[in-house]
């Protein structure tokens, strides 16, 4: 399964790029999955991703550095319900979305018509526990919804 998974994930990305979406930087929003976080971290990110002490533990830190930089929004979502329900605010036009592969299947459906960049996590630890994800592929997906020309 998870091979389709990937195949989907690879078609869509190509799609959105060759539909060429391009949005406003506030009109972005990089949905991150809980598991990104340090099994030991207590900061309630979830709630407010202002409590993350940017400590260096996890990617947190440096993936809102990243959307401070760009000036888009993030979020930390609990579930893939959760994360649709963000991604479909009508003030969000487009979104960078890092998960699992089967999450980003599910969501890059449910968001249709939104255009979804999936970067897909990297899971040292299995799964749904102190993921990883590629910052550079983050800002690049970021850099290519949010470019000018
Ligand atoms: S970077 Fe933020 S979320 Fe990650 S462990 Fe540190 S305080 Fe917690």
């Amino acid at each position: 399964m998870q091979l389709i998974d990937q195949a989907v994930i690879g078609l869509n990305n190509l799609t959105v790029k060759g539909r060429r979406a391009r949005v406003k930087p506030e009109e972005l929003l990089i949905l991150l999955p809980t598991c990104l976080q340090a099994a030991s971290c207590e900061q309630n990110v979830i709630g407010d991703l202002a409590h993350c002490l940017r400590c260096g533990r996890c990617r947190i830190g440096p993936l809102l550095e990243l959307a401070e930089r760009y000036g888009v929004k993030v979020a930390v979502a609990k579930g893939g319900r959760l994360a649709v329900n963000r991604a479909k605010a009508p003030e969000v036009k487009a979104i960078v979305a890092v998960a699992c592969e089967k999450e980003l299947r599910t969501g890059i459906f449910a968001c249709l018509p939104k255009p979804v960049l999936a970067v897909t996590n990297e899971r040292p630890n299995g799964p749904c526990c102190e993921t990883d994800v590629d910052i550079d592929a983050v800002e690049q997906a970021i850099q290519w919804l949010t470019r000018t020309s």
